[in-house]
């Protein structure tokens, strides 16, 4: 069908020039044209609800940005090292959103290159090298942050200067829902590996973690988890840093960024992703004292990082979630989406837990609930036939077996029923 030799003279392009380690979303890839809102249009004009995307933020072709891109784009674009207000409006409206303290911003292209900058200033100020994080995260791509992300470095082996510690996982792992010092007791493992670093004389240079788990399956940390950690990692003059790639800018509804519904404050902040709603914005923001310390290293600069289209567009995307409220339709409907999932979870016994917070959740399926045997085949195959009904929708975790669910944060009450009862069919249809 002509469907088909579209599709399939566009793979055989991609298999001649991209690398073959690099993965088509689905067994027969969609031949996307465009996208609105929380929908994209494939090349027959057919709409799927994106409830995969957490980087458009504010949706797919938000007028307001497309406008503030072209208009920088004509009027002046160009390095920081020129003087032009957008990026001192930028700076201004960023860090407000931040604690006071987190002031300064170093811009980057990608949350790879914020954590790559991050652990080299760490490592730079205490003079350490070793990092401590939390086992099957994922921080990018550059060789200093694919050595601190287990699903990068179990093809090549760990190094020795990173410390794996246990996900704080309440479905699966030692201590769970019921035990309402979970927090505390997982956090006891990672500050039990400070001491451990500590009493062999290799004191971690940093403690980084992300603020909700998204490769280990969408876990939200635990009441209680990061408290101990940061009071710990100060005492041991360790960093911490938190990697807001994923889960910053309001998606976790409860706050604007993630670490602050635990109630800590970090030394670095990491930042991408969603923050240029789709074009390239990432930072890194720690304080005026650690810069002044980092500065002694030798100059920072980025030739794209602060360039002035990617802040008036960072800049209108701070614009936008304020006015539109997303942050709080953040919070309300990922609480609707999590309780209609909730609903489901009564009638399809493949479904082993709903989790998450704000517009950020995670559907654990397993073959069975008691054994919690991850149901990675059939996780797959759900996310296949979403596309079908035209829902998109795929796995994530080391199993593979939990549906990550991250829409644009316009997503409405229509939009979850849309999702949930396209998931309903799907899991009654069986296989
Ligand atoms: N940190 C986290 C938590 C991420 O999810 C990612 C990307 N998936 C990165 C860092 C790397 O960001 P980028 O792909 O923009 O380099």
């Amino acid at each position: 069908s002509a469907w088909r030799s579209v599709t399939e003279s566009t793979l055989k392009a991609r298999e001649r020039h991209l690398p073959h380690s690099h993965p088509t979303y689905f067994s027969e890839p969609v031949t996307m044209v465009r996208a609105k809102g929380c929908r994209f249009y494939d090349e027959y004009g057919r709409g799927y609800l994106d409830a995969l995307n957490n980087v458009t933020l504010l949706g797919h072709g938000h007028n307001r940005v497309v406008t503030a891109a072209a208009r920088q784009l004509s009027r002046l674009n160009t390095n920081s090292r020129f003087v032009y207000n957008v990026l001192t409006e930028y700076t201004e409206a960023l860090t407000a959103t931040l604690p006071d303290g987190l002031d300064v911003v170093y811009f980057v292209n990608s949350g790879s290159e914020a954590n790559d900058l991050a652990l080299r200033m760490a490592r730079y100020l205490s003079g350490r090298d070793d990092v401590v994080i939390i086992e099957d995260a994922y921080h990018g791509y550059t060789a200093t942050v694919a050595d601190v992300s287990p699903s990068r470095y179990k093809h090549y082996g760990k190094p020795e200067t990173t410390h794996p510690t246990p996900v704080p996982d309440r479905y699966r792992g030692d201590y769970g829902h019921e035990d309402p010092q979970a927090g505390a007791k997982y956090a006891s493992h990672v500050t039990d590996t400070f001491d451990r670093l500590a009493a062999d004389g290799r004191a971690p240079a940093a403690f980084l973690y992300e603020s909700l788990l998204a490769g280990a399956g969408q876990i939200v940390l635990p009441p209680g988890y990061l408290a101990p950690i940061h009071t710990a990692a100060r005492q041991h003059g360790a960093f911490t840093i938190a990697d807001e790639v994923q889960v910053g800018f309001g998606r976790l509804g409860e706050a604007f960024w993630g670490f602050q519904t635990q109630g800590v404050v970090p030394d670095f902040v990491t930042m991408g992703k969603a923050m240029g709603n789709g074009f390239p914005v990432a930072a890194l923001v720690t304080t005026r004292e650690i810069s002044e310390a980092f500065d002694r290293a030798g100059r920072f600069f980025s030739t794209y990082g602060g360039n002035p289209v990617a802040c008036a567009v960072g800049l209108e995307v701070l614009r936008v979630v304020d006015e539109e409220r997303l942050q709080h339709n953040a919070f309300t409907v990922g609480q609707y989406l999590r309780d209609r999932l909730g609903e489901l979870a009564d009638r399809h016994d493949l479904i082993g837990d709903v989790r998450g917070q704000g517009l950020y959740s995670g559907v654990e399926l397993v073959t069975n609930r008691v054994t919690k045997e991850p149901a990675s085949a059939e996780t797959l195959t759900v996310c296949e036939r979403l596309k079908e009904e035209g829902v998109l929708v795929y796995p994530t975790g080391p199993a593979w077996n939990v549906l990550k669910l991250k829409p644009p944060l316009t997503f409405t009450r229509a939009h979850a029923d849309e999702l949930t009862e396209a998931l309903d069919r799907v899991l009654e249809a069986g296989w």
